[in-house]
């Protein structure tokens, strides 16, 4: 079956008591209850996990929360959040991601990297920062790329720099790229963790992207950003009003959406004065994120890569769950499943301020045909004898590539500094412009 795509997460708004919607207003947020109006899936056992009773406990004492400050709670909370203990990624767990289906993704990946090295005058270090890593594996991969042009990089200090907030999936990650070999709380540093990967070049972990020593950078952000809370938002006859989690009082220890009776500071500041839509998603904290970013990349150098599932500023109502690969309430048994909303890319786009140049969102099919797929792909199954290693190859160029499956709904975005893309005027000297690369993946890939 086709992989469902997944998601985590921070930070509230006020909290304001909400009195049971009426009219439709009440039909609006019915509709919220099922998490982009698909099928819930059967409960399990353990409906009435730690997370709910501390939910209920958190609601009777101060009233509803926001959508983004449940999510947060429910994703990361440090005792138990989705992925501080039971996330994960592959067959066996509760979603599927492009690195875990095959390694030519993070392959391409790695010589996006590399070949916006080249196209920025091969500075003498960089540093790669993934943000929320998973596994692990989608920077191991790139690593493998890295090793085997050792030769280009051989006078480059490469460093790795991950972005966790999850102790499970960092000692996944450690196991994944060190062997397990690391140092926890390492003197002198801003990382929580230390370790060198299996190819020789130091790992370092970190809870926020603000701890990362600055320096000319590659972001990679891989379904990071559609686990980040968001604050959902209806247009009502009385204006905008913030969706918030509250208990049932007809049902006991379930969770039900209700309207802010009122505007929010939070509808004040997240809805745009021109805004169409009657329903949006807001997500502050990729804000201050891609802002960061964007400071970085403008003062010391650099690139970043952002891709995932999401829209242009179109789409309403996409905040959904995922359990064992089947689409799950939201609201149900709190921490046992991933929750996760399409990014929006205009959002990130104008949370730049003009600091970076933006290429895309363009669609992954587009991306990685651009990257050359299809010639890797040829060439793996050239140096594959067996039945099944080809067919495994096919299967996952297949789930990667098909509009149907996720060639279409994942997407593509970069930051990257002004003069990559445009050359700035040099008055005195205009025939000394020699043409600049275009950026693979978004055009062509050129390596020389
Ligand atoms: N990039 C990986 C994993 C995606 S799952 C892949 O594509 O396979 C989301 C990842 O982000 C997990 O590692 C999760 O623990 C991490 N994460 C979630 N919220 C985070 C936050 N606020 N800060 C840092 N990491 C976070």
């Amino acid at each position: 079956p086709p992989p469902p795509p997944r998601s985590g997460g921070a930070r509230s708004a006020p909290l304001i008591p909400a009195p049971l919607p009426t009219g439709p207003v009440a039909a609006a947020a019915a509709r919220l209850f099922s998490g982009a109006g698909g099928e819930a899936e059967a409960e399990g056992p353990g409906r009435d996990t730690a997370m709910l009773r501390h939910l209920l406990l958190k609601l009777r004492a101060t009233g509803p929360v926001t959508v983004a400050e449940y999510m947060r709670e429910a994703l990361t909370n440090p005792g138990q959040g989705y992925y501080t203990r039971r996330g994960d990624i592959g067959e066996s767990g509760d979603f599927v991601t492009s690195p875990e289906i095959s390694q030519i993704f993070g392959e391409l990946i790695g010589i996006w990297y590399i070949s916006e090295w080249i196209a920025m005058g091969k500075p003498k270090a960089f540093q790669l920062v993934e943000l929320g890593p998973g596994r692990g594996t989608l920077t191991d991969d790139i690593l493998r790329v890295f090793k085997q042009l050792a030769s280009l990089l051989s006078k480059c200090d490469v460093s790795i720099h991950l972005v966790e907030v999850s102790p499970k999936f960092s000692e996944i990650q450690a196991l994944m790229l060190t062997g397990g070999k690391v140092q926890s709380n390492p003197e002198d540093e801003s990382a929580y963790m230390k370790g060198v990967s299996k190819t020789g070049i130091p790992v370092f972990w970190y809870r926020d992207v603000q701890d990362v020593p600055p320096g000319f950078s590659f972001y990679l952000a891989h379904e990071f950003f559609d686990a980040l809370p968001i604050h959902k938002f209806q247009r009502t006859e009385k204006g905008w009003r913030e969706v918030l989690v509250d208990i049932d009082p007809e049902v006991p220890d379930q969770l039900r959406f209700v309207l802010s009776p009122s505007s929010t500071p939070a509808t004040e500041n997240f809805i745009q004065s021109e805004e169409t839509r009657d329903h949006v998603e807001v997500c502050p904290e990729a804000g201050v994120i891609i802002q960061r970013l964007a400071c970085r990349i403008e003062k010391d150098g650099g690139a970043a890569l952002v891709a995932d599932y999401g829209h242009d500023g179109t789409k309403t109502d996409t905040f959904r769950g995922f359990r064992n690969h089947k689409l799950h309430d939201v609201l149900r048994a709190p921490g046992t499943a991933d929750l996760t909303a399409d990014v929006d890319f205009s959002y990130l786009r104008k949370m730049t301020q003009g600091r970076t140049a933006t290429l895309g969102p363009i669609k992954q099919r587009e991306f990685l045909k651009n990257m050359g797929i299809d010639l890797r792909l040829q060439v793996l199954l050239q140096n594959s004898d067996d039945t099944a290693t080809r067919e495994q190859l096919l299967h996952s160029y297949d789930m990667l590539m098909n509009p149907k499956k996720m060639g279409d709904c994942f997407h593509f975005f970069a930051l990257l500094p002004h003069h990559r893309l445009v050359q700035p005027e040099r008055k005195h000297k205009p025939e000394s412009k020699s043409p600049l690369l275009p950026v693979a993946g978004f055009g062509e890939l050129l390596l020389q």
